[in-house]
């Protein structure tokens, strides 16, 4: 467990970042699990550009992970759903699912004994899935059904200013929050400096579901060693 960094009393961060397409590389996540799926059930090609133009419409809300366990489940073989979710766990960690500065980052907050955690979106099945198969497994974590996680960061404010962290993120107070994400509506209700947010999204690439506006305490960066370098410069 790590012990909250030293900043003196009244300074003291807590830091969110965001799963897919901000730590990890959900793209190569899809292909590994449409492979070993395939070896399981026979999906339609239709499904799967479906589930493709989804992720790029909408984000991270893909749940043909729930197709394949249900679709499953329907011809009595849950356990192979079991056999299927170890596989691509197993074949995930041969790879490295991280995107470029995300071992950094978490280095970095590790070795300041900051506190921080892992605020993801989508359908909880396949979250918990990714999350396990790209090593996130003992991270605190929150998967959320809205995209709107500045809401949910804001509601932990209370009368004292201070924000009160939930269980899944170890309990405990933060004078202001630092969140790290590649979507402009996860900043929605976001709360203001001394909170800050990092809005990292390279913009020659932007996909529909990253744009947006974001608040005046957020600053846009291209990637995440940007993000990292004003951060702790
Ligand atoms: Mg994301």
């Amino acid at each position: 467990m790590n012990m909250p960094a030293n900043h003196g009393n009244n300074d003291t961060a807590f830091y969110i970042v965001d799963f897919d397409r901000t730590l990890a590389d959900s793209d190569k996540l899809l292909d590994v699990f449409i492979g070993i799926a395939q070896q399981y059930i026979s999906i339609p090609r239709e499904r799967i550009e479906a589930a493709n133009a989804d992720v790029k419409a909408r984000g991270d809300s893909f749940d043909t992970a729930s197709y394949v366990r249900d679709h499953l489940a329907d011809s009595g073989e849950l356990d192979r759903w079991s056999e299927l979710e170890k596989q691509f766990i197993h074949e995930s960690r041969a790879f490295n699912m991280l995107l470029p500065g995300a071992n950094e980052l978490l280095a970095f907050l590790g070795e300041r004994h900051e506190r921080y955690g892992i605020l993801t979106y989508g359908n909880p099945l396949w979250q918990h899935l990714k999350l396990t198969a790209a090593g996130f497994n003992h991270v605190h974590r929150i998967i959320l059904a809205q995209k709107e996680k500045g809401r949910l960061v804001a509601s932990w404010q209370r009368d004292d200013g201070l924000f009160h962290l939930p269980q899944e993120f170890g309990g405990g107070t933060a004078h202001r929050v630092v969140m790290i994400d590649d979507k402009a509506v996860s900043f929605d209700g976001f709360p203001p400096a001394p909170s800050q947010g990092f809005y990292v999204v390279d913009k020659a690439n932007i996909l529909p579901s990253q744009q947006g506006s974001v608040p005046s305490n957020v600053t846009h960066c291209q990637t995440l060693d940007q993000a990292r370098a004003i951060l702790f410069s």
